[in-house]
């Protein structure tokens, strides 16, 4: 009783207060975002931080421009000009975003909090490690390289990654050449230390063999004549062709023009191991090793996941952490996951079918009719992409072509399908499903789309039945159409100012006009007008006085 009453004065006194004064506003949710990679920095520089209040984490406190990191190997492009500090990207945002410079550690989505180490040190009494809780954590993580656990690799071969890694292979590049210059070296030992072997003929690996081509044909041969005939680069790619990713014809134009470069392409060849002086390849086809003498090797032959990411999938069977359509984590609360570190798992519609049906099926007949079908096609599409993309790639014009299987015209209006029919219409459409690939493009829209989320996660809230119907298996933002990835197109700078790109609508383009454009892209695509200006005046000096190559 006296408990009850006692209550009851305190809610009275309560009360009271609160009308003398407003009362204070609600505690704003805490997001952590791990990363500032092109991730982490598109979703911050979105996100109306005045909402929330921020803690970001990452070792760097810069946010590197990857794509002009293999410029930065032979020194087209300064390190300094590629890389924008965080604070300052994040100046205009003022207290609402603080950044920690520190590695995470390990993240605990059960007490919502994440360990850090700091990353400049712990100071005396070795307290720097900390804890930061969240309401909401963004993962942005990226990736790490993988080296498919082939011995040697880690220890002898260089990465292109990171800032530092693209200013080692500079300082090792010219360190090959002046130590080829010793007087007393035999030829051969010569042609070994001058051999230049690229792992890998993806994009990143294609593009660093044109650079490093370049600056041998335009910058050292001038500076070194006497051992310019000892000279060659090498790639090795274990699929048939380079460049893999891209459109056939510019797989072509690229393995004709290293050719003629004199590039070395062993296509269909496996490393399989590497040691301080050779590697040793595997032919796929004949199984024959063979023993190659290198100078310096780079391994650019694949991405892997961060220990910090496997520990958090606590399975370390799938290569990356899989999200929803919305870029959320399931069977997690509260936890989002964009670029390389995630990978997106789309939802089949084989697995709603039943959903599907019954939603459609508005008079409860059993059957569905074509006016039924296509009150509820837009929502179809936009839960599952597959199905547009199925009916693109059958060239089917609209959904009643689909459904039975392309009949003439004058039994489309009338057509009726029972379940047992709209199933087997629909059953191949999931072999439709595509992954996003992991590039910088990807991660950008990712961190993009999750923020305006973010922005609009109150509104969203607050009117919960949205447009879309079908997103039965429902995530927090009902309302909020899922991730969509927009294809731009991409790019390949093949050395001596050609590149070839590949555009939205099948658009190929290929030779020294596309250099062109790339130039005018990626100085547009710079994320501040300081760095804008630092590169384009990297490339100007350039085109004047050739690459620095001095250590
Ligand atoms: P990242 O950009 O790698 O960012 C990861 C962030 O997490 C970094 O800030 C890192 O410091 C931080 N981090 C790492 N570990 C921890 C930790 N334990 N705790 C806290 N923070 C941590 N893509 C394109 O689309 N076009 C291109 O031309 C292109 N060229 C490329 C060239 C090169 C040489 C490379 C390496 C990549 C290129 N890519 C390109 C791919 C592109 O860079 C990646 O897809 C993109 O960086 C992915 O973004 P992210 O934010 O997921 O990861
Ligand atoms: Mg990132
Ligand atoms: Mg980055
Ligand atoms: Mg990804
Ligand atoms: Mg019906």
């Amino acid at each position: 009783l006296t408990a009850a009453s006692g209550g009851g004065i305190v809610a009275y006194a309560d009360s009271s207060r609160a009308e003398e004064a407003p009362e204070p506003p609600p505690r704003k949710k805490k997001v952590v975002v791990l990363g500032t990679g092109w991730a982490g920095t598109s979703f911050l520089k979105n996100l109306d931080s005045s909402r929330y209040e921020v803690k970001v984490i990452s070792p760097r406190n810069y946010f590197a421009f990857t794509p002009l990191l293999p410029s930065v190997t032979c020194g087209t492009v300064e390190a300094r000009s590629v890389v924008e500090p965080i604070r300052r990207m994040f100046e205009k945002k003022g207290k609402d975003v603080a950044y920690y410079e520190a590695e995470c550690l390990k993240i605990d989505p059960t007490k919502k909090a994440v360990h850090c180490r700091s990353a400049v040190g712990t100071n005396l009494d070795g307290n720097g490690d900390f804890m930061l809780d969240y309401d909401y954590l963004v993962v942005a993580l990226g990736a790490a390289v993988n080296t498919f656990n082939t011995p040697g690799v880690m220890e002898h071969c260089h990465f292109l990654k990171e800032v530092e890694d693209a200013q080692k292979i500079r300082k090792s590049v010219i360190d090959c050449f002046e130590r080829a210059s010793i007087p007393n070296i035999s030829e051969e030992e010569k042609r070994k230390i001058l051999h230049f072997v690229i792992i890998g003929g993806g994009p990143t690996g294609v593009e660093f063999a044109a650079e490093l081509h370049d600056f041998l044909v335009e910058d050292l041969v001038k500076l070194y004549p006497a051992i310019e005939q000892f000279v060659k680069i090498t790639i090795i790619q274990s699929g048939e062709h380079i460049l893999n990713t891209f459109d056939q014809r510019i797989a072509v134009f690229a393995e004709s023009k290293f050719q003629r470069d004199g590039i070395e392409l062993s296509t269909g060849f496996r490393v399989i191991k590497v040691s301080d002086d050779s590697i040793t390849v595997k032919c796929k086809s004949s199984g024959v090793e063979t023993l190659v003498p290198y100078g310096m090797a780079i391994w650019s032959a694949g991405i892997g996941t961060r220990p910090v990411i496997t520990d958090f999938m606590n399975q370390g069977k799938r290569r990356a952490l899989a999200t929803n359509e919305w870029l959320r984590v399931p069977e997690c609360d509260s936890v989002y996951a964009i670029g390389d570190c995630s990978s997106i798992s789309q939802r089949k519609i084989m697995e709603d079918i039943s959903t599907i049906f019954k939603v459609a099926d508005k008079d409860n007949s059993g059957t569905l009719t074509l006016k039924e079908i296509n009150d509820v096609l837009e929502d179809i599409c936009i839960r599952y992409p597959q199905v547009e993309l199925y009916m693109k790639s059958m060239h089917m014009v609209d959904i009643a072509d689909l459904i039975k299987g392309g009949l003439g015209d004058s039994h489309k209006e009338s057509m009726v399908v029972n379940i047992e029919e709209f199933k087997k219409a629909l059953c191949h459409v999931d072999s439709q499903v595509k992954t996003v690939p992991a590039t910088a493009q990807v991660a950008a829209q990712q961190g993009y789309y999750l923020a305006d989320c973010f922005n609009k996660k109150d509104h969203c809230t607050e009117h919960p039945e949205g447009p879309l119907r079908l997103t039965g298996s429902g995530e927090g933002h009902h309302n909020f159409r899922p991730f969509r990835y927009k294809h731009l197109g991409q790019f390949a700078p093949l050395g001596g100012e050609q590149a070839a790109a590949e555009l939205p609508g099948d658009w190929v383009s290929m030779g020294h006009s596309t250099q062109w454009l790339w130039y005018s892209v990626y100085a547009s695509k710079q994320v501040s007008w300081r760095t804008r200006v630092l590169v384009v005046s990297d490339w100007t000096r350039r085109f004047i006085f050739g690459r620095d190559s001095s250590r």
